[in-house]
């Protein structure tokens, strides 16, 4: 490994990586490979079996220059369920990062079996090629391993549930809390939750480099799809998604349950800061589970809805609608066996003491560069869409 005139946080020169990114296609993974391409000298095996978020970054534009990282970057569409190749891959690599799963809502409970298999048993061979390589592994696991927080127990009026301890994530020291069985939305959670312990036995067995990273709602660009525009027009994706569709549309944001559940919302790029750091600094990275999330950008459901009504009509010129909101029972919107997280605040110790990471953008902030860029992509798309609908 050549040396890239980078330095690690503690002053020691970082060598030139090989990395092989699976589902690098994908929301995170496509701000990952630009963060890398722009500002690091690492190559990257991109797998997916999608390109298109990352189309800029493998062909020159029509007619323009070639792309400043040359052949940095190299798509390998495979599906790592039933694909050979992805043994010689890892072993080409230095690094290998796992982002590929099933890891929309929508479909933890109407598609069960696929989410299971998706983020335990199609994550199995990673792992295991990892382990008996010797090669280092940075695994996606989510902040729903945590399941419901010990304070939605309580009594509604119960004045512990204002005390950090029965609500605030801990890496070390949280429990997991699922739902019964019928109730299928846990089948990611508990999915990622058996993967993360295989991991970390891996590391205490067989001595496995590992980073578990558990993102907290990151949002931001070419997060899902426009249901209709580019993905199925009866598709559910995530809550950004789901809004930004129902904006550009001019239809009332639908609230599950009331909207009442709360969430802490992170700026894609503040995120991927984080994750450049576990890249480049092992030493403080290794064996460590990071919450990744903005403790500070609190809001429920509702009040979402409410900021991103404000802020698109900002960005489009559009009025917001007399009735921005409707609200939508959890069975209507997702079928049986949905529940749902009450709270999610991480708790940033362990990465603000291991690699002195914080966010930075504000939620506003966020949703105002993000829904920019939802408008400029998309509006025309979509006002196109419904005239032809009207017309036929
Ligand atoms: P995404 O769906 O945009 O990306 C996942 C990518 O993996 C997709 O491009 C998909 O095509 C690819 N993929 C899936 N199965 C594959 C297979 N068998 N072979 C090859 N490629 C495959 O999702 P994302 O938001 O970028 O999430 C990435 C990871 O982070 C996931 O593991 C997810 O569980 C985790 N995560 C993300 C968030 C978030 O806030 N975005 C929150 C919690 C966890
Ligand atoms: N949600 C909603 N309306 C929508 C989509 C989602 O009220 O159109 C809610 C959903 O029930 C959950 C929250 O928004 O409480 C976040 O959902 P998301 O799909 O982003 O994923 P989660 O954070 O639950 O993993």
């Amino acid at each position: 490994m050549a040396s890239t005139g980078r330095v690690d946080l503690d002053g020691r020169p970082i060598k030139a990586m090989t990395i092989c990114m699976i589902g690098a296609g994908g929301f995170i993974g496509s701000h990952l490979c630009e963060k890398l391409m722009a500002e690091t000298p690492h190559k990257v095996l991109a797998v997916d079996v999608y390109s298109d978020k990352i189309k800029h970054l493998l062909e020159p534009q029509s007619g323009g220059a070639s792309l400043p990282w040359g052949d940095r970057i190299q798509f390998h569409r495979l599906n790592i369920k039933n694909d050979s190749r992805l043994e010689g891959l890892i072993k080409m690599s230095d690094l290998i990062i796992n982002l590929a799963a099933i890891c929309t809502p929508a479909d933890y409970n109407t598609r069960p079996l696929d989410t299971i298999y998706s983020n335990f048993i199609d994550a199995l061979p990673v792992v295991k090629y990892c382990s008996e390589n010797g090669k280092r592994l940075i695994h996606f696991s989510t902040c729903e391993v945590y399941g419901k927080t010990i304070g939605s127990f309580l009594p509604k009026d119960s004045p512990l549930r204002q005390d950090p301890i029965y609500y605030v994530l801990k890496e070390d020291t949280s429990p997991c809390i699922f739902g019964s069985i019928e109730k299928q939305r846990w089948s990611y959670a508990c999915a990622k939750q058996l993967i993360e312990r295989l991991i970390y036995a891996e590391g205490a067995e067989n001595g496995l480099e590992f980073t578990i990273v558990r993102p907290f709602n990151w949002i931001g660009p070419r997060m899902d799809f426009i249901p209709g525009i580019d993905g199925p027009s009866e598709g559910v994706p995530r809550v950004l998604a789901c809004f930004s569709n129902n904006l550009l549309r001019h239809e009332p944001l639908k609230l599950v349950d009331g909207g009442q559940s709360q969430r802490t919302f992170i700026y894609i790029k503040d995120a991927i800061e984080a994750v450049l750091l576990m890249i480049e600094n092992p030493t403080r990275a290794n064996g460590q589970i990071f919450n990744v999330g903005n403790p500070d950008n609190e809001v429920t459901v509702r009040q979402l809805a409410e900021m991103m009504t404000q802020v698109y009509s900002k960005v489009s010129g559009e009025a917001p609608l007399e009735v921005p909101t409707i609200d939508v029972s959890s069975k209507e919107f997702y079928g049986e066996g949905y529940d749902d997280s009450d709270k999610r605040i991480p708790d940033m110790t362990i990465i603000n003491r291991q690699l002195g990471w914080n966010p930075k953008t504000s939620l506003w902030d966020l949703l105002e560069s993000t829904l920019t860029y939802q408008h400029r992509t998309y509006a025309e798309a979509v006002k196109q869409a419904i005239s032809k609908a009207v017309a036929s």
